[in-house]
């Protein structure tokens, strides 16, 4: 019995302090931000702390029993990397609410330093990609005109032999 009442105490113990109002709370949600849609099961976390949560199944998650003061909130998915946003101001008894974006990875990153094209595996017929616009004469045959959109995830190079963005 006497054990039963000591882990008790322990458990209200902390519980008391929220109740008045000694610790912050972070209500945050974590999106794709090419798709603006949420994230499922990422870690969020509180940098030098043992404080986190995952977020659910809609990206949202909650942080709660945080002493206040400014803390990095680190993000990070499988598939995605992560994303650390910097100097949130947590006071006592109040709910921040914090977006994070993660964005998607981008198919053409494994090429951005490699200029071998996968199709004949090789490097003489390929040229860079230029993006924006065209100012003065400039030699075609040095690099491939892709006009002036840019998304976040452009292929980097150009294979004249095959046709092939890379
Ligand atoms: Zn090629």
């Amino acid at each position: 019995m006497k054990l039963k009442y000591y882990i008790l105490t322990i458990f209200i113990f902390p519980s008391c302090l929220i109740a008045f109002g000694q610790f912050g709370k972070i209500q945050g949600q974590v999106n794709d931000i090419r798709e603006n849609k949420g994230l499922a099961f990422a870690n969020v976390w509180l940098v030098g702390t043992n404080l986190g949560a995952a977020t659910d199944l809609n990206g949202q998650f909650v942080i709660d029993s945080i002493l206040p003061g400014k803390y990095d909130i680190k993000t990070s998915i499988i598939g995605y990397g992560d994303t650390t946003l910097t100097g949130v101001k947590i006071t006592s008894d109040t709910t921040v609410l914090v977006l994070l974006g993660l964005p998607r990875p981008c198919k053409y990153d494994k090429h951005r330093n490699n200029k071998t094209c996968p199709i004949c595996g090789k490097k003489n017929k390929v040229v860079p990609i230029a993006y924006g616009l065209m100012i003065g004469k400039m030699n075609k045959r040095n690099f491939y005109y892709a006009g002036c959109e840019i998304t976040s995830c452009d292929p980097n190079w150009f294979c004249k032999r095959d046709k092939y963005k890379f």
